[in-house]
């Protein structure tokens, strides 16, 4: 990766197969983009073909690295055994995708916590993902997504992501993105300079700045600490343009991946949040 390169993009529909993708971020000047490698809403995933494989490599060259994020229905912490035994082999199919795609990283929504203790709850996921890790034929990496804390999810606090690699034999393999939104919703405030140094003071104690691989570009529609995962235009929210104009300006993340996942009826939509954030640049 060649250093002072903005890495910027949004998350891609792979409408028409996963190249496809690529082409979209391309047209409104993305330098990297984040995809579902297959439907996010269902189990079944279609063979890539070579075809597509081919094609899929060699236009990221232009663009890469591509992100990916994994199916919404994959949960590593359920107390549903058939839950379990779906998202394990689930996780397997995605980490050989991203394989198949040359894709570096892999998003996941870690899980819920559904037993007694913290540490129990936290335990069982890890247990899980070095379940997946060991037996999936790929070198991507997982990257723990911070949740934003509705309903039972772990990882809305610093110090969850930080066990769960703790407890991993795999932890060579697990990395981080942070959710601009989630983050805000889970009650991390980074609106004044000073908070946002903050943050990522707690954020490099208790995880490891070096973990970091890839941000989520979001504003939140809801409070601070509301925990409630609503995504916002950027500047239109309740995080406002600030904690977007430390980031984009800040350079220990020069050459981390910043991706929007922000609402969108068309790649417009992108186009315009995409030049609210070239602007913050100084
Ligand atoms: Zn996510
Ligand atoms: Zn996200």
């Amino acid at each position: 990766m060649k250093k002072n390169k903005l890495l910027l993009g949004a998350h891609m529909s792979i409408a028409g197969g996963p190249d496809q993708a690529i082409e979209r971020g391309q047209s409104i000047q993305c330098s990297t983009i984040q995809i579902f490698t297959k439907s996010n809403r269902q189990w079944h995933a279609k063979p890539l073909s070579t075809d597509v494989r081919n094609s899929f490599i060699k236009k990221q060259q232009a663009i890469g690295p591509v992100v990916a994020h994994a199916s919404y229905l994959i949960n590593l912490g359920s107390s549903n055994l058939q839950t379990i035994q779906k998202s394990i082999p689930g996780l397997i199919i995605e980490l050989e995708r991203c394989q198949l795609l040359k894709i570096p990283y892999l998003v996941l929504h870690p899980g819920s916590l559904t037993e007694k203790t913290l540490a129990e709850g936290l335990q069982k996921i890890a247990r899980n993902l070095d379940v997946a890790l060991q037996n999936a034929k790929s070198d991507t990496m997982v990257l723990l997504e911070n949740m934003a804390g509705q309903g039972s999810v772990s990882c809305y606090d610093f110090e969850h992501i930080k066990l769960i690699r703790q407890y991993s034999k795999e932890s060579k393999r697990i990395g981080v993105c942070f959710d601009t939104c989630h983050a805000f919703a889970a009650g991390y405030d980074f609106r004044t300079k000073q908070l946002y140094e903050d943050m990522w003071h707690d954020f490099n104690t208790i995880i490891g700045l070096e973990h970091l691989k890839v941000i989520h570009m979001n504003d939140s529609k809801k409070e601070l600490g509301s925990r409630v995962d609503r995504h916002e235009h950027i500047g239109k929210g309740k995080l406002g343009l600030n904690p977007f104009t430390f980031l984009m300006n800040d350079p220990r993340f020069e050459s981390i991946a910043k991706i929007l996942e922000t609402p969108k009826e068309g790649l417009s939509d992108d186009q315009t949040n995409l030049q609210i954030l070239k602007n913050l640049i100084r």
